[in-house]
């Protein structure tokens, strides 16, 4: 079978190009990739003013804080005016992403800044004195930190990015982060669920014969999250999600502060300018007791102290809340604890020992904690960007198709094979046929995209099925057959079944379009839906008519004796009416001239058939 490779390539890749993968958290953000030289993901750091040691980090806190003159100061240079200027400091931007108002107003006292109440069904804003900021500018500023942070430490431009969301995150909220990495100058290649990266920083899915249903289990500053995840020959598929948005770490160090107020009961901890101070101090006591048995500490003389029982009594109400989440996530995936086959932890608060201990003890099966729970995300996200940047050719390319994979049929309309978000790898074959006798060879296009004509649909490659042996119109069995391989590599192969006859041709389509073109194509193909109706319609029409005059004339160079005087005039006739109809933009002139010229050949066509038929018999010993 011969084999060509073309590769579609348009805007392409710079080999050398970096992809990042960006972790854009709720509470904290990052960005990793994959080292050129050990291969290895790392999670960038710098210091940035977030630790008095001046050691550095990896994370930027995802705060945005509008100073005066609406300059936006992002990460831990913001986290003072937390305290400091509440209304202009903006945090959990992520819960913004993609919702209205009325989705939030239930929560209004969570946020301290300032959220349009329009009352509507429309996209909230941030009101930041006179300026508004949508969750798509908010965003953009964060990724934007992390875009810069990235070419300061690589010293080249960085442009290109995969970036990870939760994986109940809709349609809206995903558009929402892929347009926020666009503000922030980053072509964001692909989106991925943050449970699939998590796995695939253990390596989960890596191997293309490996069958594994993961839980993974992500606590992280205010917000827990569940997933069950199968992966089935590189392919990760979402079986149930659950979990609770208002659930994290945040909780755990507000349920220290309540414990301290209570014991020293003084009237120092309930100063309102405490406040702050203490919440700081809680979570300092919080991450102290992930290493050691005890915490003591101070503010402003006062002492104060915390156990490690003490605190695990403190959190055990929250960590009972994520086990019914588990069972529920469980159940909503209609498998039991032992059809879990790894548990990934994920998440800064999984760093607590009781929530391992917790987690652990109700999967009852291995418990992976070795990549840094804070970073793993990340990390995932710079392997998933390495894989598109086709570094890593023995890694799989776990992906949907962006868009419908299809051939050109008679009269340019597309026929899909494979429709857009199919998973792959993926098959799809269909038989055609031939539409002139003879017909030697066949033209294979093929296209991609959603509309009805392919010429408004992207060509992918185009081959000759030749040495089609002679045979009459409709005999000739062709199939087309599309195969995305895990590689993301579509073969596309035709053979005519009876002669044997194929040819094959391989296409890379990954990289062919941007993510800007896919999104421009689906919305054309969505403005224009109307018009490709009817245009497929016509064309149909058409291509039906085509065909009858062509079966019709056929019909009348052999069996034309057989047929009376009258029969053939009217046929000219009615022949010559569907010629001219075929020429106008009329669809139901086609169809009528189409049933006109059926009702005068069905009869004599039947006639000849039954003498056909009669005079097969004759000759037939019964
Ligand atoms: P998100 O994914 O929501 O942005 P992270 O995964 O970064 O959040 O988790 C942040 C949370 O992790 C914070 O509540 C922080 O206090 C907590 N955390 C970080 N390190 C530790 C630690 N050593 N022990 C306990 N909690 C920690
Ligand atoms: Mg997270």
């Amino acid at each position: 079978m011969a084999k060509i490779a073309i590769n579609i390539a348009t805007g392409s890749l710079q080999q050398e190009e970096i992809i990042v993968g960006i972790d854009l958290g709720t509470t904290n953000s990052l960005v990793a990739i994959i080292h050129p030289e050990t291969k290895q993901p790392v999670a960038l750091k710098e210091y940035d003013g977030g630790s008095a040691s001046g050691d550095e980090s990896p994370l930027v806190p995802s705060l945005v804080y509008f100073d005066p003159a609406s300059n936006a100061v992002v990460g831990n240079r913001a986290k003072p005016f937390l305290l400091s200027e509440p209304e202009r400091t903006i945090f959990s931007a992520k819960r913004l992403m993609g919702k209205s108002y009325n989705d939030l107003k239930n929560k209004g006292s969570f946020f301290s800044y300032k959220i349009m109440d329009d009352g509507t069904e429309s996209l909230v804003k941030v009101q930041v004195g006179e300026k508004f900021y949508s969750p798509v500018d908010l965003s953009g500023y964060i990724l934007k930190e992390l875009k810069t942070r990235a070419e300061h430490i690589l010293k080249t431009p960085v442009t290109k990015t995969v970036i990870t969301v939760p994986a109940y995150f809709n349609d809206a909220q995903r558009q929402a982060t892929r347009d926020a990495g666009r503000l922030a100058g980053l072509d964001v290649l692909r989106i991925i669920n943050e449970p699939t990266a998590a796995s695939l920083s253990y390596g989960f899915g890596l191997n293309k014969e490996e069958n594994k249903t993961i839980a993974v289990y992500d606590l992280g500053g205010g917000t827990f999250d569940i997933s069950i995840l199968r992966i089935t020959a590189g392919i990760f598929e979402v079986l149930s999600t659950n979990g609770d948005t208002y659930l994290g770490g945040d909780d755990m160090d507000q349920a220290i502060v309540s414990y301290w107020k209570e014991q020293a009961a003084a009237p120092w901890a309930n100063d309102a300018a405490m406040q702050q101070a203490l919440r700081l101090k809680a979570e300092e006591a919080k991450r102290h007791l992930s290493s050691n048995e005890l915490f003591t500490g101070e503010i402003n003389g006062h002492q104060l102290e915390l156990s490690l029982d003490q605190f695990n009594n403190l959190v055990s109400p929250l960590l009972e809340k994520t086990i019914n989440s588990c069972t529920a996530a469980l159940k909503d995936a209609e498998l039991t604890k032992a059809d879990i086959d790894e548990v990934v932890l994920v998440g800064g608060s999984t760093r607590v020992p009781l929530v391992k201990k917790t987690v652990g003890d109700f999967f009852g099966s291995h418990v992976n904690d070795s990549v840094n729970p804070d970073e793993v995300v990340a990390l995932g996200a710079a392997i998933q960007a390495d894989i598109l940047a086709g570094n890593n050719k023995d890694l799989l390319l776990l992906d949907i198709t962006p868009l419908s994979l299809g051939i050109e049929t008679a009269g340019g309309l597309m026929d899909v094979l494979i429709p857009r978000n199919a998973k792959i790898p993926q098959k799809a074959a269909r038989q055609y046929t031939t539409q002139i006798d003879g017909q030697p060879g066949m033209r294979i296009s093929v296209f991609q995209g959603e509309r009805d004509l392919v010429k408004d649909n992207r060509k992918l490659a185009e081959f000759n099925l030749s040495n089609i042996p002679g045979m009459p119109a409709g005999m000739p069995k062709v199939e087309v057959s599309f195969l995305i391989n895990a590689d993301g590599i579509l073969t596309v192969s035709a053979k005519e079944l009876r002669s044997g006859v194929e040819q094959a041709i391989e296409v890379k389509p990954q990289y062919g379009l941007s993510d800007t073109d896919v999104e421009k194509m689906l919305l054309e193909s969505i403005t224009h839906a109307k018009d490709d109706i009817a245009t497929r319609a016509l064309v149909e029409a058409r291509t039906e008519g085509e065909q009858l005059l062509k079966t019709t004339e056929r019909f009348l160079q052999k069996n034309a004796t057989q047929l009376s005087q009258e029969e053939l005039l009217s046929t000219a006739a009615a022949m010559q009416a569907l010629q001219l109809a075929l020429t106008m933009e009329d669809k139901d002139l086609i169809h009528k001239k189409v049933e006109e010229l059926n009702d005068i050949s069905r009869p004599y066509a039947e006639r000849v058939m039954d003498q056909a038929v009669a005079g097969a018999m004759k000759g037939k010993a019964i």
